[in-house]
Formats: C-alpha cells, sequence, structure tokens
C-alpha cells in the first residue's frame, strides 16, 4: 500500500463517516459529562473538511493535503472547546508530514501529534488526568513515539488507536478538571470524557469503519483493539 494523500483522504473519508455513525452517542456522553455539543461539533467539522477533500485535485495528492484541508475546517468552522483544539491537532499533525515528503512517515506522525498534544496543552492547559481529550492524545503519542520509526504507519496508527481507548477508559473513573464538565463534579464521574473517544476514534478510523461505540466504552474487561481491522 501506497501511504500517499489516498490514504490519508480516505482516513479523514472514514473518520467523517465514523462519527457521523456514532453522532448520538458522542451526544448522549456529553449529555452527561458536558452540555451536549460534542457530536454536532466533532461532526461539523468533518462535513466541512469532507467539502474541501472534494475540492482537492483528483490525481495524486501528497499525503499532508487532506490533513490541511481538515486542520483549515475545524479551525476555520467549528465552535466549542473541541472544534480549535482538533484544528490545532491537525495543523501541527499536517505540517509535521508536509515536512517529511509526500508520503507518510512514522516519524511524521509521531512528530505531529507530540507537537499536536503540546499546542493543546498550551491552549487549553489540561493535564493528564483532568479528563479531557489530552487523556487519549497523550497515550496516542506515547505509542506513536515507540514504535519503530521505519515500521509501517498503518500500524502505528493502530498502536496509537490501542493507546488512546485505555486513556478512554481511564477517563470514565476521573473527575473533571477542566471544560464544561468540571462544573458538574462527582455526577460526570463514570462517564468516558466525550472528546478523548474523539481523539480515539481519530486515530481509529485510520484503519476501520466504526459503526458503535457500545463495545469499546463497555468497561475495562472489553478489548477495545479487537474490533481492529487485521493488517
Ligand atoms: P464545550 O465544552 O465548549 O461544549 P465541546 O463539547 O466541543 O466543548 O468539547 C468538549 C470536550 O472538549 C471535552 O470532552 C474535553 O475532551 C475537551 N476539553 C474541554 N476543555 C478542555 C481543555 N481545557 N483542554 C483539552 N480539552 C478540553
Ligand atoms: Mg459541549
Amino acid at each position: 500500500m501506497e501511504f500517499d494523500g489516498t490514504f490519508t483522504r480516505g482516513w479523514i473519508q472514514r473518520f467523517a463517516d465514523s462519527v457521523s455513525a456514532t453522532e448520538p452517542e458522542l451526544t448522549a456522553l456529553d449529555q452527561r459529562a458536558g452540555d451536549g455539543d460534542f457530536g454536532t461539533n466533532l461532526r461539523t467539522g468533518l462535513t466541512l473538511a469532507v467539502k474541501e477533500l472534494h475540492s482537492l485535485p483528483t490525481g495524486p495528492l501528497p499525503a499532508a493535503a487532506p490533513l490541511e484541508a481538515t486542520a483549515r475546517a475545524f479551525l476555520d468552522g467549528v465552535g466549542g472547546t473541541s472544534g480549535p483544539l482538533f484544528g490545532l491537532l491537525f495543523q501541527e499533525l499536517s505540517a509535521a508530514v508536509a515536512e517529511a515528503g509526500p508520503v507518510l512517515r512514522v516519524t511524521a506522525l509521531s512528530a505531529g501529534t507530540a507537537a499536536g498534544l503540546a499546542a493543546v496543552q498550551r491552549v487549553g492547559e489540561a493535564v493528564p488526568g483532568d479528563k479531557t481529550l489530552v487523556d487519549a492524545l497523550a497515550p496516542a503519542a506515547r505509542e506513536l513515539q515507540r514504535f519503530a520509526p521505519a515500521g509501517r504507519p498503518d500500524r502505528a496508527l493502530a498502536a496509537a488507536a490501542r493507546g488512546s481507548w485505555q486513556g478512554v477508559q481511564s477517563t470514565t473513573l476521573l473527575r473533571a478538571h477542566r471544560g464544561r464538565a468540571s462544573y458538574l463534579g462527582e455526577r460526570a464521574s463514570g462517564v468516558p470524557d466525550p472528546g478523548a473517544v474523539g481523539v480515539a476514534l481519530l486515530f481509529t478510523t485510520a484503519n476501520a469503519h466504526v459503526s458503535s461505540l457500545s463495545s469499546r466504552l463497555a468497561g475495562p474487561d472489553s478489548d477495545p483493539g479487537r474490533e481492529q481491522a487485521p493488517l
């Protein structure tokens, strides 16, 4: 498989389709641990991103182009707390991927995710354990950094996805210290953080369509990696 713009275009399209399919579940999570608009915010960004993808040239594309288009869509068109944060993540990812050349490389995914995490933390000031999307992004960055630099990008992204679902599980038990969920105190305990789920969906959809969150949120005994497409 060639990891050029065809791969990243498919990834963003699959992320968009998976968020559409799971929007009611994302909304329900943010109703319990926020104000209920997270699913809509994420879906709005991805609808705009897919529109931008359609305006890209149909021929061979550098891997960064679909990620850049997604960054623009989130930064220009999405409100809420999560819209600009996802925009920053895509901006850093696309910059690192562009710098590494036309083809996706594990080193660029790792550098871009680490830079995205740093940007999110600079702006949002959340640390791991605050029950935010940082709790899924930090383990994804760690897995990518551990992955063999010359390895396959799709396998590295699958490892990042497994790390981020573990991060999602960890948020279930936490009490929020940032964002709207922090106003709910103990009431948001027992609910996984919606933004963290969004990050886990991002990494998972590099390889697989997700049509339902229920099995992935079923608790610590479930194996969130089991629906991963065989690589
Ligand atoms: P809002 O809370 O403004 O309605 P969204 O519903 O779009 O924003 O997004 C909620 C998600 O944003 C939360 O689930 C959490 O993951 C993330 N979030 C909130 N505050 C922060 C922060 N300070 N740093 C990182 N992520 C945050
Ligand atoms: Mg919200």
